[in-house]
């Protein structure tokens, strides 16, 4: 009896937490990935010690720009895959330069909400120096505003991933040594992101997020209206871990963000302490804690220093650095 109460409960736990963490669903794709090809789990963990190596070696930070004395703007070129089955998923062009805007201020703390970072935490948020800019290239050669739009039946996307593919409803990846594929559309419920494993697939590279957390403007529903859902896929992208380590009091492999206990949902104020953390508590404003977006304003330097670190010489983020997506001249129009 005793045993069968503690399945019951367990059971509604556990369906209160299925219910409850609604958001990103990075670590989830991720476990389901390492499941269908264990090989992955291997190039994820090697993308991760590489960049622990760099970060350990001064001389290539100075190369890369990865060391504060020597940081250079890197400019990413950006496609968006819009899949629609309505006209209100049909996105406007507004819409997405909002969202490519909404990058460019938080990668590079310029946004308004600078002026909320705890001042506990000031010393510690980062200038990334990281850009983004739609592409003016496609893959052909030709020119392209970076926007792709494709009618799809599907009525939602999961992880499994058929956003990423024509066959099944999706649009086919661009070239992930030149670009970052974003895909925007309806997704399932529960879902409002998720990003490729480091070290994954050409084809299923980049980000998905729900066509109503896109952007800063338009068809978009709260809490999920600052565009911060995509600042964090792409902080996933670019190898971070969420902040507490996707474990209770776990490690997200950066030192100067606090440890914490769990997630944190809604939009706290004060300190909230956990894990023995020290008396500025949990850094709940960082991007990579699941906090609403109005309430978070801040990567840590660790945090910058592991992405950058992404592009360093043979590092899984390299090529981009030589991409022409979005520098190159289109060629004439075929007649
Ligand atoms: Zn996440
Ligand atoms: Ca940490």
């Amino acid at each position: 009896m005793k045993s069968f109460l503690l399945a019951c409960a367990c059971l509604l736990l556990c369906a209160y937490y299925s219910v409850a963490q609604q958001g990103c669903v990075a670590r989830e794709y991720q476990q389901q990935e390492f499941s269908r090809d264990p090989s992955l789990k291997y190039q994820f963990e090697s993308a991760e010690l590489f960049t622990k190596k760099v970060l350990s070696r001064d001389e290539s930070m100075v190369t890369y720009g990865v060391s504060p004395g020597g940081l250079t703007i890197i400019k990413i070129p950006v496609v968006v895959h819009i899949l629609y089955r309505t006209s209100d998923e049909n996105i406007s062009d507004e819409q997405v330069r909002s969202q490519i805007e909404v990058l460019n201020k938080e990668f590079r703390k310029i946004h308004a909400d600078t002026s909320k970072i705890p001042v506990s935490f000031r010393s510690l948020a980062a200038d990334c120096y990281l850009e983004f800019v739609l592409a003016s290239v496609n893959p052909r050669g030709y020119a392209t505003n970076g926007i792709v739009r494709k009618k799809t039946n599907a009525y939602s996307f999961g992880i499994e991933d058929n956003i990423k593919f024509s066959q099944s409803g999706g649009d086919d990846a661009w070239d992930s040594d030149k670009y970052l594929n974003i895909w925007v559309a309806n997704l399932s419920a529960g879902i409002i992101g998720y990003s490729s494993v480091l070290g994954g697939p050409k084809e299923k590279d980049g980000i998905v997020v729900k066509v109503s957390a896109f952007g800063s403007t338009g068809k978009i529903t709260m809490p999920y209206t600052k565009g911060r859902t995509a600042v964090h896929e792409i902080g996933h992208w670019l190898g971070l871990r969420h902040i507490w380590g996707d474990q209770y009091c776990g490690s997200d492999g950066v030192e100067d963000t606090p440890t914490q206990g769990i997630a944190t949902r809604g939009c706290p104020s004060g300190i909230v302490t956990s894990c023995n953390n020290d008396s500025s508590g949990n850094m709940y404003n960082n991007y990579m804690d699941l906090t609403n977006d109005e309430c978070t304003n801040m990567f840590t330097i660790g945090q910058r220093d592991k992405m950058r670190a992404a592009f360093a010489a043979e590092g899984p983020r390299h090529a981009l650095l030589f991409s022409n997506g979005a520098t190159g001249i289109p060629l004439p129009e075929p007649p």
